[in-house]
This record gives structure tokens, sequence and C-alpha cells, in this order.
């Protein structure tokens, strides 16, 4: 419902506005909005769900637009051809462009979109075969067995038939398995890898992605104009259209309809007022867009359209799910299994030996604490077994198999899973949906299958799963609840949920009780417990010596980086050596 309202209202307004008398002026507006809202479109994948910001994706219009026009004058091909010839070519430099400077820390793509939008627009300026800044004229209008539907009533009906098209395919991908992966980018890569996600594939996928419909639109903007030019696909035009899609809300696929018509309208508008009023000719619109952008983003930095999708009703998604086919599991260790054994471990950070030689083994079934004051190293000891930290040396193997140089993503993928100290979720994500990211890799449905809503029998499986796993650690009354609206106490549980969604050997937990009140304590304490029974193995650095002595089998005592002992909790509470560490620096 949510999301099919807007869907149904533009479905049936296009038809409508297209037999209305409407003035031919209106017409050509709406077809200019169309056409600025694809691009748009693409922006709001790239940057208001990804997260990457491109001021250049003017320069892949003007790739469709080109390649469109140069094909169709020299070679006779028909358009309906040259804009795969068109997809092909932005495929191609999108890829290029974006392995090269997505592997960077975010900060440089705006930058190299910048670089890459003026160079192609200089390049465009500057080849005699694309008619240097004159461009090129005499286009031919886009025609279906003779009929011209390249201008007017039957060009708005063709570009804002592709806009819902790709709205809707948008829609889709959002609401699914790769969808949930993309949404993930923003929160930066650390939990998504965790789940086995590839961020930078994901960065480059959305990349080509947006480009591609700029490109569409390009495409579109050739055969309607009958000309095309460099001065449309420059920079300052790359900054308008992002400009459009944060106006409109860059977070919201509707947004980017709002934002192409509001600027639009706003333009036309301005370009004829300004001058009146000021009483001289000047691109005065370009200050009153650049004091907009400055008050959009203090006052409503998610943009007009976040002020619609607030009032729009938010329907639970139908739990019809029940009788989905159960996703594959994997062998799990026999009880008693080595699960874990790590051999001398060491990391040091310059001069500071953060993790000195640490070696402790995990048996199936077993829980073992990691314990320790702080700054013994725990962290660093638990970010060196999941891979996300490199071992200076040391040898860690994971069910038998050598996993000491497997990055965190390989690790996961092998069946060890887990939560991190500070929670890390999609906070406009459903509980529901954030548990399903953790069951990632046991699904392969891909964006293609997901804009076209191919994947419907895996995502159930997904969602059955992510319900399973819920009502497992007893938050199945949570599920379709806003992950961001949840107190601490369930938001550290739903994380351990969205780590046995990916059906593990063996659960990490860092710190799960910490901010907790007393009450949410004893459950976590239950549901470790009551996994420790279903045969789960779990590694637990863990702050509050309650629990810690409650729940775990063996104690590994750590302090400045070294192994102060190992053994049962009774043990480890007997030894003088950990009283007095304990005592000695924390109280
Ligand atoms: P714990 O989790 O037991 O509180 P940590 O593993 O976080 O301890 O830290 C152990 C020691 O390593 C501390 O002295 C900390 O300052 C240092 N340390 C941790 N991470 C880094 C880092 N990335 N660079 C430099 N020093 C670090
Ligand atoms: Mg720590």
């Amino acid at each position: 419902m949510k999301k099919s309202l807007p869907i149904l209202l533009l479905t049936a307004a296009v038809p409508l506005v297209a037999v209305l008398p409407l003035p031919d002026f209106w017409i050509a507006q709406l077809n200019y909005i169309g056409l600025y809202a694809l691009v748009c479109l693409g922006l709001v994948l790239l940057t208001g769900v990804g997260g990457l910001t491109s001021f250049g994706q003017a320069a892949f219009v003007g790739v469709g637009a080109y390649s469109t026009a140069w094909l169709t004058l020299n070679t006779g091909m028909s358009p309906w051809l040259t804009v795969f010839v068109g997809l092909a070519l932005t495929t191609v430099s999108a890829l290029l462009v974006g392995a090269i400077t997505l592997r960077m820390s975010g900060h440089y793509l705006p930058l190299a979109t910048i670089a890459w939008g003026l160079s192609l627009y200089f390049l465009m300026g500057n080849l005699d075969a694309l008619g240097k800044y004159d461009g090129l004229l005499g286009l031919k209008s886009l025609s279906i067995a003779g009929v011209d539907i390249g201008q007017g009533r039957l060009f708005f009906v063709l570009c804002w038939a592709i806009l819902i098209a790709g709205s809707v395919a948008m829609l889709n991908l959002l609401d699914s398995r790769p969808g949930r992966a993309i949404r993930s980018l923003k929160v930066g890569s650390q939990m998504a890898e965790a789940m086995g996600i590839s961020t930078l594939r994901y960065k480059i996928t959305i990349f080509v992605i947006a480009a591609l419909f700029a490109s569409v639109a390009g495409w579109l903007l050739a055969h309607f104009q009958r000309t095309v030019n460099p001065s449309a696909f420059g920079l300052k035009m790359g900054i308008e259209y992002l400009f459009m899609t944060v106006i409109g809300g860059v977070g919201y696929v509707w947004g980017a309809i709002v934002g192409a018509g509001l600027v639009k309208l706003l333009d036309d508008y301005l370009q004829v007022a300004l001058p009146a009023l000021i009483g001289t000719s000047g691109s005065y619109e370009v200050i009153v867009f650049g004091i907009a952008l400055v008050l959009v983003l203090k006052y409503l930095p998610d943009g007009l359209w976040s002020m619609v999708a607030r009032k729009l009703p938010r329907a639970p998604r139908a739990v019809n799910w029940q009788h989905a086919p159960d996703l594959p599991v994997r062998s799990k260790p026999v009880l008693g299994d080595t699960v874990l054994h790590v051999e001398k471990i060491r990391k040091q950070f310059g001069g500071l030996t953060a993790v000195n030689d640490i070696s402790f083994e995990i048996h199936a079934g077993e829980i073992v604490g990691l314990i320790g004051p702080n700054g013994a190293g725990k962290s660093t000891t638990f970010n060196l077994v999941t891979g996300v930290l490199s071992k200076t040396s040391g040898a860690v193997t994971f069910r038998g198999e050598d996993i000491t140089a497997l990055s965190s993503r390989d690790i996961s993928r092998k069946g060890m899973a887990r939560t991190f100290q500070h929670v890390k979720m999609i906070a406009d994500m459903t509980v529901l949906e954030n548990v399903t990211l953790g069951a990632y890799t046991r699904g392969k449905q891909g964006v293609l299958s997901s804009m076209l809503r191919l994947n419907g029998r895996e995502e159930q499986s997904l969602m059955k799963e992510a319900q399973r796993q819920l009502e497992r650690i007893g938050m199945g009354a949570y599920l379709h609840e806003q992950a961001g609206n949840l107190p601490m106490g369930p938001q550290r549980l739903m994380e351990i949920a969205r780590a046995l969604c990916c059906d593990p050997a063996l659960l990490l937990l860092d710190e799960p009780a910490a901010g907790l009140r007393h009450k949410e304590k004893q459950a976590l304490a239950q549901v470790l417990r009551q996994l420790q029974t279903e045969g789960m193995s779990i590694l637990l650095v863990e702050h509050d010596m309650d629990l810690v002595m409650d729940v775990c089998d063996q104690l590994v005592v750590m302090e400045f980086g070294t192994l102060l002992t190992r053994g049962t909790p009774a043990e480890v509470q007997a030894n003088p050596a950990v009283r007095a560490a304990y005592l000695g620096t924390e109280h």
C-alpha cells in the first residue's frame, strides 16, 4: 500500500494528462520534468540510498545523447537500437570511473565525478566528429511504424511510462536482498562485510545503474530536442540534477519527480521574473537556487517528499511466507569438536602491543568469555579473530581450516557470525528486514531479478528465516517495528538474531550487555543459555562480570594485551592475579 498508491495515481494521471486539452507549453514542460526525473531517479539510488555523491550524472546523459545522435546521423542505425549502444558505452565508462574511484574513501568520488564531468564536456566540445561546441543537429524524432511519437503528447506518454517503470523497478530493488545490501552501505562497510556482503561490488553496481538511468534520459532528450550540444551535459547541469534530487528528497524514489518538477518550473519562472524585478538581465536564478539549497539542507535535509512520506500509511507486509521453503543450512560441528583454535595471535599498533600472543580454543556447544579490564585488548582480539584487523603474527583455525589471512567477509561466509559493541543497523528498516540482512549469503537473487520482482520465493524464504530467528530469541513481537525506534535491549537482541540468520557455527558477541538494564541483562542471559542448549558455540566479550560468571563455561582473562589466566568461572574467581588486575585497574 505504502508504495503502490503513488504508482497507481501516476499511472492513472499520465493518460489523463495526455488527453486533456492542456496547452502544448505545459506538455513540453512535463516532458522535460520526466527526463530530468529519470536522471534524478538514479541519484536517489546512488546518493540518497547508497550515500555516494556524484556531480557527473549530466556527463552520462551526454554519453547516451551523443551515442544515439552520432550513430543515427552517421550510420542510419535505428534509434531503437542505438539506445543499447549508448547503454553499453555508459556501462563501460561508469565501470571505469567507478572501479578507479570507489575503492578510495568516500570523498574522492564527488571530486572524481567533477573531473569526469568536466573532461567529458571538453571532449564533446572539441571533437570534430561530434560537431564541437555546436553539437550535432538534425536528429530524427522517435517513431513507431511511421507514427511520430517523439514530440508532444505521445512523447509525454513514452517518457513518463519509462519513468514509472524505472520507479517501480527501483522500489522493487530497494525492497529485496540486494536492495537491503545497498541500503546498508550508508552505515559504513563494516557491518555489511560482516554479513558477507561485498560493499565495493554494490557501490560499483549502483554507480552503473544510476549512470544507465541518465543514459536513457540522454537518449530520449536527444531525439526530443533533435539536437545535442555539450552545454546540456556540463558540470552545471550535473550540479543541477543533484540539487533537484536533494530538494525533492534524495532518499525517496518519488523525491526524484517532485524535485525535478519543482526546480524546472521554478527555474523557468525565475528566469523571467527575476530580471524583470531587478531590471537587468542575468542568471539570477542561480543565486536563488543556491540560497534555497542551503535552506533545504538546514531545515528539511530529507527533502520535500519526506513530509509526504511521513503521512503515507505504513502497512506491514503481509505475513504470507509460512509455507515458503527453508533456506539451505550448513553442516554443524559435533558437540565437543574444536570449533575455533587461536594460536599466539599478536597485534601491534606502532609501539603498542595491543594483543600479545594470545591463544585459546572454543569447542562446539561451549560459551567462552573473553574478559579483562578496559584496554586489555579484548575488542582487538575479537577483531583479529573475525578478520576485521590483520594479524601481526599468529594463526586462527576455524573448523579445521586456516582462516588467518581471510577477510571478514570470507570468514563470515564460512559460518562465523558476530554482533557489534556499538549496534550497527539500518534505522529506517523494520526489525525483520534488518535481520534478513544476516541471511544475505544464503540467498542468490541479484539486482535484475529483484527489479523485475522475480525474487518472490526467495524473499519469502528469507523473511521466514528472519522471523524464525527473531522468535527463537523472544523477539517475535517486534517483527514490523522500525529498528531505530527500539530501546537498546531489543536492538542488541535484534543483532543477535541477525547473526543467527547467517546459520553460524560460531557466534561472537562484543559486549552484548553494554547499556542494558538489569531485566534486559537477565533476558539476554536466558537467550544465551538457550542458544547453548541448542548446540551453539559462543565467544562472549563482556564487561559485566555477573553475566559472564553466570553463563560462561570457560573464561579467558586478558590484561595489558597478555593472557592472565584461563579456566572455569570458579577457577578464575579464585585466582589472586585476576582479583589484583580488576581491583588494581578498575576500581
Ligand atoms: P578492550 O576492548 O579490552 O577495552 P581494546 O582491544 O579496544 O581493549 O584496546 C587495547 C589497546 O589497544 C588499548 O590500549 C587501545 O588504546 C589500543 N588500540 C585499540 N585499537 C587501536 C588502534 N586502531 N590504533 C592504536 N591503538 C589501538
Ligand atoms: Mg572493547
